[in-house]
C-alpha cells in the first residue's frame, strides 16, 4: 500500500506531458529522497524533466485526474509526502493519532492520507513542539500525506466563553481555561509550524439553520478571510511545499453557495473544500448543496468535502464530483460498539451475538473479522476491555477504506452508477432523526 517517492516520480515522468496534470513538481519533491538514488541525480533528472512541464507553477500539490463516469472523478494526489488515489477518505488524527490505533495498522488498513487538527494540536503539546520535533510527520511517525483543518471550527464549538469577531475568534482553552486569539494570519503560522502537506483557510462556520443575516455576515467574513490567508500563505516560503485550500461557505442557502463559490474559486487556491454543512441540515439539503458548489468548481483541482463519511454519504457524494473526505464517525461510533456493515450499522453489544460464532461480517478482510467472533466481540465490549474499541475501530475504518478502494475501481470500470445503485439498495441508512440527535449530543459535548 506505501506510496514511496520513487514509485511518484516515476508516474509523474511517464506522464510529464499530460494536460490533465496541474501543479505537477515541487521543489520540495524534488529534494525528496529516493530509493536508491543520489538526491543530486534526482535533483538533476528533474530539472531536466520539468523544462518540459506545462504549466510549471511551482504548486506543492499535483492533482490528476484519471477517470471520470458521470460526475465522479478517480485521480491521485501528489504531495511532498507521496501520492494519494482519489476518491479518498482520511481517518481523523485529531490529537496527532487515530484514537487507538498505530499508524502501521492505520496504513494497513487502506489509508493513505490522514487529517489532524491545528486547535487541539496549538492547545497541546503546541506547536513550536511540533516544529522542534521535526513536523507532525516525525512527531507521530507518520511519513505519508497529512492535511490540517485550521482550527476555527473547533475555536468557535470547543472554546469557551468564544467571542467572533472580524478580527478572528477569541476563546477560552477546554483543557484549562487559558485564554486564546485565532486570527487568519495565526492559524495559517500555526499549520505552517505543524507542517502538513495540505493546510486550510480560516473560515467562519455557522450552524445551517441559523438566521439568513448571520449566515451571510458569517461567510462575507470567511471571504474576507479567505483572501488574508491567501496572501500571506503565499508570501511565505512554506507555499512551496505545503498546498491551501480554499472552503466555500454559504449554510444551505442556494443564492449565498452560488456566490461563495465564485468568490472562493476567483482566488487561486491549490484545492477547494465545502464547508458548513453536517452541522444539522437535512441529507436532501447536504446533497443539494454538495451538487451546487461541485458544478462550480474548477475541474483541475481537488475538491473535499469536510467532515462528511457516513458509507451512504461517501458513496452519494463520490456520484456528485467530491474527492476527498474526512470523519469522525467510523472510529467515534466504533468505540460505542456500533460496527459497519454491507446491511447497515449494527450494535455489537446486542444479545443476538451473544452465540455468534462467526466473524461480525464473513467477507470483511479486517483483522477483526479474520480472527474474531461477533461473539468475542461483544465479550471484549461487554467486559469494557480496550481490545473491544480497538478492534471496532479497525473494522470500522477498513469498511469504510474498502468502500473507497470499490468505489474509485467502479469509476475507472465506468460502471460507478451500477456500484452505487447495488450499495444503496442493500446498506440501511441510520435513521435521519436518531443521527440528527446523536451529532447534537456530541457538539454539544466535544464541539465536534
Ligand atoms: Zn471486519
Amino acid at each position: 500500500m506505501t506510496v514511496t517517492a520513487h514509485k511518484t516520480v516515476r508516474s509523474l515522468n511517464a506522464s510529464r506531458n499530460s494536460e490533465t496534470i496541474s501543479g505537477i513538481v515541487s521543489p520540495s519533491i524534488r529534494r525528496a529522497t529516493i530509493k536508491g538514488e543520489s538526491s543530486a541525480a534526482i535533483s538533476l533528472r528533474w530539472r531536466d524533466g520539468a523544462s518540459k512541464l506545462t504549466p510549471m507553477n511551482c504548486a506543492p500539490i499535483g492533482f490528476r485526474l484519471t477517470a471520470t463516469d458521470g460526475a465522479a472523478r478517480r485521480g491521485q494526489i501528489i504531495t511532498p509526502h507521496g501520492s494519494a488515489q482519489t476518491p479518498l477518505f482520511m481517518p481523523v488524527a485529531t490529537q496527532a493519532t487515530v484514537k487507538g490505533l498505530t499508524f502501521d495498522e492505520v496504513r494497513s488498513l487502506g489509508a493513505e492520507t490522514v487529517l489532524s487538527n491545528a486547535y487541539h494540536l496549538y492547545l497541546r503539546p503546541g506547536v513550536s513542539r511540533v516544529k522542534s520535533a521535526g513536523g507532525l510527520h516525525r512527531f507521530m511517525g507518520w511519513d505519508g500525506p497529512i492535511l490540517t483543518d485550521s482550527g476555527g471550527y473547533q475555536a468557535f464549538s470547543m472554546g469557551s466563553l468564544r467571542r467572533i469577531s472580524d478580527e478572528g475568534i477569541a476563546f477560552q482553552s477546554h483543557i484549562d481555561g487559558s485564554r486564546h486569539f485565532f486570527t487568519p494570519e495565526s492559524a495559517i503560522l500555526n499549520q505552517h509550524g505543524i507542517g502538513a502537506d495540505i493546510i486550510m483557510c480560516f473560515d467562519q462556520c455557522v450552524f445551517s439553520a441559523g438566521e439568513p443575516a448571520a449566515v451571510r455576515g458569517a461567510m462575507e467574513r470567511t471571504h474576507r478571510w479567505a483572501q488574508v490567508c491567501y496572501d500571506i500563505h503565499t508570501a511565505s516560503p512554506n507555499s512551496m511545499d505545503q498546498a491551501l485550500f480554499g472552503i466555500v461557505q454559504g449554510g444551505t442557502m442556494p443564492e449565498l453557495r452560488a456566490e461563495s463559490t465564485q468568490f472562493i474559486t476567483a482566488i487561486p487556491f491549490d484545492g477547494y473544500a465545502i464547508g458548513g454543512l453536517a452541522v444539522g441540515e437535512t441529507k436532501a439539503e447536504m446533497h443539494a448543496v454538495t451538487e451546487q458548489v461541485c458544478v462550480g468548481l474548477p475541474a483541475d483541482k481537488p475538491r473535499y468535502l469536510m467532515g462528511v463519511g457516513s458509507p451512504e454519504d461517501l458513496v452519494n457524494s463520490v456520484a456528485l464530483g467530491v474527492d476527498m473526505f474526512d470523519c469522525v464517525l467510523p472510529t467515534r461510533v466504533a468505540r460505542n460498539g456500533a460496527l459497519f456493515t454491507p446491511a447497515g450499522r449494527v450494535n455489537i453489544a446486542n444479545s443476538r451475538y451473544a452465540e455468534q460464532d462467526a466473524p461480525l461480517d464473513e467477507a470483511c478482510d479486517c483483522h477483526a473479522c479474520r480472527n474474531y467472533s461477533a461473539a468475542y466481540l461483544r465479550h471484549l465490549f461487554k467486559a469494557r476491555e480496550m481490545l473491544g474499541p480497538r478492534l471496532a475501530s479497525i473494522h470500522n475504518l477498513r469498511f469504510i477504506l474498502r468502500l473507497m478502494a470499490e468505489i474509485r475501481e467502479a469509476i475507472s470500470a465506468g460502471r460507478f452508477a451500477e456500484y452505487r445503485a447495488n450499495f444503496l439498495a442493500t446498506y440501511q441508512p441510520t435513521d435521519e432523526n436518531r443521527r440528527q440527535s446523536q451529532k447534537h449530543r456530541w457538539v454539544e459535548e466535544r464541539g465536534a
